[in-house]
């Protein structure tokens, strides 16, 4: 239909526009549903100790278990849903999960360690604090245990902020982990401004080490920066023998990646935990 937009001109019922906006509608009543019916599932990926390549924790990873099209992965939903106001309910979601598990993979492994990532929108969220205390109170999971995961540039936006809140998390006994470190290189030196413990060296820096000497001086570098702020650094995105190897020579301690394991469902990750007690015990 025909309308007048104020200016004078009849703007014409387009049909391309109107199909976006009902896709739109429906990809929204759609994550709706899932929210509501629970068919998301969260993914383990390990995170080894470079020296012996042990497990030593996990991050958990969101994905939509979706009635006709598959297993999404988290880019394929997580924009729609931080923009629809659905994240801090699916990021509690994600955490009760998680936590819930890792208490049993504890009782093995009493230091093992659960990463969860908070969206920008939780950390604008006023009973952040409350509900994750919530949550490490009916699974019983020891708050020194958990990492929270803050991706650089949502941390640094707006720093006081940012600080005021990860401080509110650290009260709690939980850590914090920088995800995605050195993307967000503007503001580095206000680093030392945030209650942060880890950060998480990002993909980009790590897939770069052999590729050149450029690469391997900057992913060190970042290594450097971190070791600054008196941070542990966890390497990222790490897929061959090599660049764990060269890791291991700067001291990284820690490592997450295809090389070791890709994420996975609990029960995979239950498996390859006790394979690797299995063989610690032999
Ligand atoms: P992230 O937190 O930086 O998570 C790491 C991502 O890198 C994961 O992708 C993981 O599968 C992938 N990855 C791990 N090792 C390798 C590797 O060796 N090579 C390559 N190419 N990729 C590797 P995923 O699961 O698709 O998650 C993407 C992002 O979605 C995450 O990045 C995180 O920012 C976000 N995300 C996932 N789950 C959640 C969640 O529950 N809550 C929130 N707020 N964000 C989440
Ligand atoms: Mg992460
Ligand atoms: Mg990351
Ligand atoms: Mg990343």
């Amino acid at each position: 239909q025909a309308k007048d937009d104020g200016k004078g001109v009849a703007r014409r019922f387009d049909p391309a526009r109107f199909a976006e906006a009902e896709q739109r509608r429906n990809d929204e009543d759609d994550l709706r549903t899932a929210l509501a019916e629970k068919q998301f599932e969260v993914f383990y990926q390990p995170i080894v100790d470079l020296d012996g390549e042990h497990t030593v924790g996990v991050e958990a990873l969101v994905r939509w278990r979706h009635p006709s099209r598959g297993l999404l992965p988290p880019a394929a939903f997580l924009d729609l849903a931080e923009e629809i106001g659905l994240m801090p309910e699916l990021g509690i979601w994600v955490l009760e999960q998680a936590c819930e598990q890792a208490v049993g993979w504890q009782r093995d492994n009493p230091s093992f360690e659960l990463n969860v990532n908070l969206s920008a929108s939780q950390l604008g969220s006023p009973h952040l604090a409350d509900d994750i205390q919530t949550v490490l109170e009916q699974t019983g999971i020891p708050p020194y245990l958990l990492v929270l995961e803050l991706t650089e540039s949502v941390a640094l936006t707006d720093l006081a902020e940012s600080a005021r809140v990860l401080g509110s998390l650290k009260t709690l006994g939980v850590r914090i982990a920088l995800d995605d470190f050195g993307t967000g290189f503007s503001s580095l030196s206000h680093l030392g401004a945030l209650p942060v413990d880890v950060v998480k060296i990002d993909r980009s820096f790590v897939q770069a080490m052999p590729d050149s000497a450029t690469g391997a001086s900057v992913a060190e570098a970042v290594l450097q920066i971190a070791r600054t702020f008196g941070l542990a650094p966890v390497a990222e995105g790490v897929e061959d023998a090599d660049t764990a190897a060269r890791l291991r020579e700067l001291e990284c301690a820690q490592a997450q990646g295809y090389h070791f394991a890709k994420p996975m469902p609990a029960a995979e990750l239950s498996d390859l935990l006790a394979a690797q007690v299995a063989l610690e015990r032999r």
